[in-house]
C-alpha cells in the first residue's frame, strides 16, 4: 500500500511507470499476506516489483515504449517475470525505457522522458536524465516506488541508469536468464537483470530469475548458485583487475577519484589489486553499435502491421507497410533500422558486420586471457554522472559514448555490476563496475556487498 501510494504521489513527476497495476497488486499483496501468514513463504513473497515494460506480461499491457505496440497485451508471461511471480513477487506496475530499449538516457519513449529523483546541488530547476534504457526501472526503485525491478541489458542499460540513479544494478552473464517473452532489441547481447537499492536485494532477485530455459535456445543448463550466501563472502586474496585502457582520455577528475576510492576499499577489504589490459577494448563501441543495429533490424522486422501491434491502412501492401513502421517507430529505432540494414546488406556485410564479429570475438578473448590473472574487474559504471534533459540529444554520437565503459562486458558476454560510489561534486550518485568471469555472479556480489 505504501508503494502504491508513492506511485499515486510521485509517478506524475517521475514517470518512471507507463502502466501503473494498482489493483492486482493489491490482490497480490492479499494473497502473499496468507501465504506469510503461514510461515513457510517464498523470499520474494509480497516484495513490490516494478517491471521494465519489455518483459511480456500475461494479460497486461506490454509496450516496450514504443507506438507499435501500444496497445498491445501479451497472451503469455515471459519467463523471468513468471519465476518471480512464482516466489510471491507483487508487480506494482511496468516501467518506462528508451524506446526498444534503444538508449542511455530514457529520452526516446513514446511515453515520455523519465525524470532522475536526484537534482544537482543547488540547482532544482534542471530535471536530470536517469539513464536508459531501463531509466523508469531505476527512477522507480530510487524514489521508493518500488522495492525492486527487472532490467534489461543490451550494452549496458541496467548498469548505467543504475549509476544515474545511485542504485545497484546486475547484467548476468549472457544465457543466465531466459530471454523468452522479452521483447528482442539484439538477441547475442540482451540479458535480463535484478535493480534494487542492496546487494542482496539484487541477489535475491537474481536467485529468482535465473535458470535454464529450454524455450530460449541460447539459455545455458548451468548449476544456479546461492547468490544470498555469496553476499557473506570473503574477500581475502581476491585478485582484482584495473583494465588500464579504461583510462580513456579527458576522464573527468570526480570519476577518476571515485574509481581510486573503490580500488582503496578493495584493497582495504583483503583484495590483491593487479593491472591488467585488455587491448581491444577501444574497438568495444565501434563494434557494439554495428552488431547491434544488425540484429535489431532484423529483430524489428516482425512489426509489419500483419501479425500484432499497429498497422495503417493503406491502398496497398507496401504503403501499409511503410505507413506502419514511420508511424509506429520513433526517430531513434528508425536510425538503427537504418544502420543495421545497411552493415548487413550484399556489399557492406563484410566490410562492417563480418569485420565487427571477428572484433568482438578478439573483445571476448581478452576478457578470457586477463581472467587467468584476475578474480574480478573494477572500472567507472559510466563516464559522468547524470546529465540533464535536454543535453546530449542533439548528436546520436555523443549519446552513444555513454556506453563506453559498459559495452565491452556486454560483447563478451561476462556478467557485470554497478555500484553505488559516492558523490560527484554536485551531489549526484557515481557508480563503480564491476566484472567477473562467466557465470561467476558469485564473485560480484561478494565484492560487492564489501564496497557498499
Ligand atoms: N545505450 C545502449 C544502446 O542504446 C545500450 C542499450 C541497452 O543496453 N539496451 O544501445
Amino acid at each position: 500500500k505504501a508503494h502504491v501510494d508513492a506511485i499515486d504521489r510521485l509517478n506524475g513527476r517521475l514517470n518512471a511507470f507507463i502502466t501503473v497495476t494498482s489493483e492486482n497488486a493489491l490482490k497480490a499483496a492479499e494473497r502473499a499476506d496468507e501465504l506469510l501468514g503461514h510461515g513457510d513463504a517464498p523470499d520474494l513473497a509480497g516484495i513490490p516489483l516494478g517491471i521494465k515494460d519489455l518483459f511480456c506480461t500475461n494479460g497486461v499491457r506490454t509496450t516496450a515504449a514504443s507506438r507499435m505496440l501500444e496497445n498491445f497485451i501479451p497472451p503469455y508471461e515471459s519467463t523471468v517475470t513468471a519465476n518471480l511471480l512464482r516466489d510471491g513477487a507483487v508487480f506494482v506496475g511496468k516501467t518506462n525505457l528508451d524506446e526498444f530499449a534503444m538508449g542511455s538516457a530514457n529520452i526516446t519513449s513514446a511515453f515520455g522522458n523519465v525524470e532522475n529523483p536526484w537534482k544537482r546541488e543547488g540547482d532544482p530547476q534542471t530535471a536530470l536524465v536517469p539513464g536508459g534504457s531501463s531509466g523508469g526501472s531505476a527512477a522507480a526503485v530510487a524514489a521508493g516506488l518500488a522495492m525492486g525491478a527487472t532490467g534489461t541489458d543490451t550494452g549496458g542499460s541496467i548498469r548505467q541508469p543504475a549509476a544515474y540513479c545511485g542504485i545497484v544494478g546486475l547484467k548476468p552473464t549472457y544465457g543466465r536468464c531466459s530471454r523468452w517473452g522479452t521483447i528482442a532489441f539484439a538477441s547475442s547481447l540482451d540479458q535480463a537483470g535484478p535493480m534494487a537499492r542492496t546487494v542482496e536485494d539484487c541477489a535475491i532477485m537474481l536467485q529468482s530469475m535465473a535458470g535454464f530455459d529450454p524455450k530460449d535456445s541460447t539459455s545455458v543448463d548451468h548449476p544456479v548458485d546461492d547468490y544470498r550466501a555469496a553476499c557473506s563472502g570473503s574477500l581475502k586474496g581476491m585478485r582484482v583487475g584495473i583494465p588500464r585502457e579504461y583510462r580513456v582520455d579527458g576522464m573527468p577528475a570526480e570519476i577518476e577519484a571515485s574509481w581510486k576510492q573503490g580500488v582503496e576499499w578493495l584493497r582495504d577489504a583483503g583484495c590483491e589489486i593487479v593491472d591488467v589490459s585488455l587491448p581491444h577494448t577501444k574497438y568495444g563501441l565501434a563494434t557494439y553499435y554495428i552488431v547491434a543495429p544488425a540484429e535489431c533490424s532484423s529483430n524489428l522486422a516482425r512489426y509489419d502491421g500483419v501479425r500484432f501491434g499497429r498497422r495503417v491502412e493503406a491502398p496497398t501492401l507496401d504503403e501499409m507497410y511503410e505507413k506502419t513502421r514511420r508511424e509506429g517507430f520513433g526517430a531513434e529505432v528508425r536510425r538503427r533500422i537504418m544502420i543495421g540494414t545497411y552493415v548487413l546488406s550484399a556489399g557492406y556485410y563484410d566490410a562492417y558486420y563480418l569485420k565487427a564479429q571477428k572484433v568482438r570475438s578478439l573483445i571476448r578473448r581478452d576478457f578470457t586471457e586477463a581472467f587467468e590473472k584476475v578474480d574480478v574487474m573494477l572500472t567507472p559504471t559510466a563516464p559522468s554522472p547524470a546529465f540533464a534533459q535536454g543535453e546530449k540529444t542533439d548528436d546520436p554520437v555523443q549519446m552513444y559514448l555513454n556506453d563506453v565503459f559498459t559495452v565491452p562486458a556486454s560483447m563478451a558476454g561476462m556478467p557485470a555490476m554497478s555500484l553505488p560510489a559516492g558523490l560527484s561534486e554536485r551531489g549526484l550518485p557515481l557508480g563503480l563496475q564491476l566484472i567477473g568471469r562467466p557465470f561467476d555472479e558469485k564473485s560480484l556480489l561478494a565484492a560487492g556487498h564489501a564496497l557498499e
